[in-house]
């Protein structure tokens, strides 16, 4: 079977009417395009949880700050088909900007407190941005189930609380990081890295593993994430927007860990800005 692939919200609605028609569960892969093994996990995760499987590629304007970063996205069409085609997803919807924010276009999705801090601090709007396409697309398809990857973990909460608050009937599949074999979480924007600095990115998810690890057997978290600040400024990176750690569950800060928790980092490698987040679980203490 080859892929399937639509550009219009009107040859989405039928094609995914049909399924419904038949009683196929579907899901839902969104993205910016520019494939890795990161999305390709996702499609693989909802070809073993639905009948059909809807991959979506679109780099959305509203989530970039910077006109230039917008500019610069990697994009990648007939690659990306045919990896898509090789892992059997059925559909691919690839609108134009216009069929996404038509004239007029006038609405924003915005989620508190989830939003706020971390990446939301340093990138305004982005946020906002990634609310308003992702609402979007999960109406336009209507899937069952829609797939997200924990690289982008501030991102899943964002989405989990918007789908909760919006009564938006699909179920949220958060997905484990797609790592390079040296630990570094693949990312599109891995591509931009020059070989001295994609020498030095792996070693952003060895600190994090690093500071995880100290701070499951108890040490002061303020001084921990100093000092693991200071390891990454010493790698090579040339600044830290943030290292924190904060509930799994809802983000929230707190100063000691005491209940399941994440770590979550954002630095800039040169020009590219790296994020990367772990999971944290205070060890013995049955948390
Ligand atoms: P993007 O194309 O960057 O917007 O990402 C589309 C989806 O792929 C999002 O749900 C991301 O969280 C997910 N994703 C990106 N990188 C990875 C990765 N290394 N492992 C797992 N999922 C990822």
């Amino acid at each position: 079977m080859s892929i399937e692939i639509v550009r219009r919200l009107a040859d989405l609605r039928s094609v995914v009417g049909g399924w419904r028609r038949q009683d196929l569960v579907t899901a839902v892969v969104p993205t910016m395009g520019a494939l890795h093994a990161g999305h390709i996990s996702l499609v693989q995760a909802a070809l073993a949880r639905a009948d059909r499987v809807v991959v979506t590629i679109f780099v959305n304007p509203k989530q970039f700050n910077a006109a230039t970063d917008l500019a610069n996205y990697p994009r990648t069409e007939a690659g990306d088909i045919a990896k898509l085609q090789a892992c059997g997803a059925h559909l691919l919807y690839a609108p134009a900007v216009e069929e996404i924010y038509p004239p007029g276009f006038a609405t924003t999705v915005s989620v508190a407190g989830v939003s706020q801090g971390l990446c939301g601090a340093f990138r305004p709007g982005h946020f906002d941005g990634v609310a308003t396409v992702v609402a979007k697309l999960l109406l336009q398809t209507g899937a069952d189930l829609a797939l997200f990857g924990e690289k982008d973990f501030q991102q899943v909460k964002v989405i989990e609380r918007m789908v909760r608050d919006l009564d938006i009937p699909i179920e949220i599949v958060p997905c484990p990081t797609v790592r390079e074999a040296d630990g570094l979480a693949l990312s599109s924007r891995n591509l931009r890295l020059s070989a001295a600095e994609r020498a030095v990115a792996p070693r952003l998810a060895a600190i994090l593993v690093a500071t995880a690890d100290r701070l499951a057997v108890g040490a002061a978290v303020a001084t921990t994430l100093a000092a693991a600040s200071a390891e990454i400024i010493a790698a090579g990176f040339r600044s830290v927007d943030y290292l924190e750690l904060r509930a799994a569950s809802d983000l929230q800060q707190h100063a000691e860990l005491d209940r399941p928790a994440r770590l979550l980092v954002a630095a800039w490698l040169g020009e590219t800005r790296l994020i990367d987040n772990l999971e944290v679980t205070r060890r013995g203490v049955g948390i």
